[in-house]
């Protein structure tokens, strides 16, 4: 597979264009795989990458029942962060972090990784505890976070709305290092590295039946013929409920829809990511001009990529409240994905059968975990063990209540 440099763009602007490769093969399914990942998303593809890259596995096929990248990972709000504040979160969404940082350089692909600071604000004294609390926990381990006043707020974000609000802004947390990535470039670097190395990325793939004998998945009914597997790993996201059924396995996963918004093209305005702390509501502006925003996930389950406008009213208020002149941009068009809501907010990283293993449960924050989750799961899967980094993502501890509830709300998936 040829390179990407600035060289190959001067050579085929020259040309016509007329020599770019497809990014990555699309191969016929093979009958045996040594792994077979389901799920042609950000995960499914980040673990096929490192299976190669990291662990010499490449007798792998990543099978996608739509196009690549037609899952969460090509409809989240692109925000990518490590501020988390506990001990079993904090390590791994930082590995993530750090992997971002030099992802275009390990891809060879532009991902358009842009680190512009993500500022939670903050509008109540129990709230900037709570984020002191948050930035001191994210230094102890290492990751940047800076409590920012009023003043510094108002200079960096002229557009809040400081003097009016029925919740005064108080100040904001800031880590400089998050940011935004562009989601489909990352399915698609991802897919063309895979690819590269000799895994198999088999799109329109439907995995509709997996054949158990005993502790192990032999084999899958798919759309394209039946495929046996060595060992299977599910990165299914809002479906995986469903895959696991297929095994007779149950999760602690409720599958809720989750919306985002963008707006019409509008001149350079919102500098960073932003975060409403009176409501939920998120911000940033694209490359091209569109603010993207979001808030809450649709309180009902639902495997449907669509929400309702009960959640659109309570998403564009809260923003409006934040910044009033919102409510003079159009809104160009929202969409759905389908949340894969753990009970307890946080992701598994585990081995569910004897040769089946398990990616799953991200909630609405799982796009920000895609290098790390890639890497910890391939791990998992070609030693058996979990990443050092991972230890905390087991499936067990919804039994043994070793909860990892970083919002201490309970086993309430809608308010994750
Ligand atoms: C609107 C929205 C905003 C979000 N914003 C953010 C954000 O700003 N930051 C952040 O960190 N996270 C965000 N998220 C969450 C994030 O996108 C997801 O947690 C993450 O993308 C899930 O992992 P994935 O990329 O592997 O999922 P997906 O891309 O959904 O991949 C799973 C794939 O499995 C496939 N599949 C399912 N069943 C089968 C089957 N039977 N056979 C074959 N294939 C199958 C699906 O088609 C899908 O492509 C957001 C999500 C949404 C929807």
């Amino acid at each position: 597979m040829s390179r990407y440099s600035a060289l190959a763009l001067l050579r085929e602007a020259l040309r016509g264009n007329a020599g770019w490769a497809p990014a990555w093969r699309e191969p016929e399914p093979a009958p045996a795989y040594d792994v077979v990942i389901v799920g042609g998303g950000g995960h499914g593809l980040a673990t096929a990458h490192y299976l190669a890259q990291v662990y010499g596995l490449t007798n792998v096929a990543v099978l996608e029942k739509g196009y690549v990248g037609s899952g969460n990972v090509g409809r989240n709000t692109t925000i990518v962060r490590s501020n988390y504040l506990l001990e079993g979160n904090n390590p791994f969404y930082e590995l993530s972090m750090k992997l971002w940082e030099g992802l275009e350089q390990d891809l060879n692909f532009n991902a358009m990784v842009s680190q512009r600071g993500v500022i939670n604000l903050f509008h109540t004294d129990g709230q900037r505890d709570a984020y002191r609390r948050r930035g001191n926990a994210m230094r102890l381990h290492g990751v940047d976070a800076e409590i920012l006043d009023v003043p510094a707020l108002r200079r960096m974000l002229p557009m809040l709305d400081f003097d009016t609000a029925r919740f005064p802004i108080k100040g904001g947390l800031i880590q400089r290092r998050g940011g935004t990535v562009r989601h489909d470039a990352v399915a698609w670097g991802y897919a063309r590295a895979a690819s590269s190395r000799g895994v198999d990325v088999i799109p329109h793939c439907e995995v509709t039946g997996i054949r158990r004998e005993g502790e192990r998945a032999v084999a899958l009914e798919t759309t394209r013929g039946t495929i046996r597997c060595g060992k299977l790993a599910l990165a299914t996201a809002g479906h995986s409920s469903v895959t696991a059924a297929m095994l007779g396995l149950t999760l602690p996963i409720e599958s809720h829809v989750l919306q985002a918004f963008v707006s019409e093209g509008l001149k350079p305005f919102i500098d960073h990511v932003v975060t409403f702390g009176a409501g939920h509501f998120y911000v940033s502006q694209s490359d091209k001009g569109g603010l993207v925003f979001g808030g809450d996930i649709d309180g009902y389950n639902s495997y449907a990529q669509r929400g309702g406008l009960a959640v659109v009213e309570d998403v564009i208020e809260a923003g409006v409240a934040m910044i009033p002149a919102l409510s003079r941009a159009k809104a160009l068009r929202s969409w759905g994905g389908v949340m894969d809501m753990s009970m307890d907010g946080s992701p598994i990283i585990d081995r569910a059968l004897e040769n089946v293993y398990l990616n799953a449960g991200w909630c609405y924050g799982g796009f920000k975990a895609t290098p790390a989750s890639g890497l910890c799961f391939a791990h998992l899967i070609a030693t058996g063990e979990p990443h050092p980094t991972a230890r905390a993502f087991r499936l067990d501890r919804f039994a043994s209540g070793a909860v990892l509830d970083e919002k201490g709300v309970g086993a309430q998936p809608n308010l994750h």
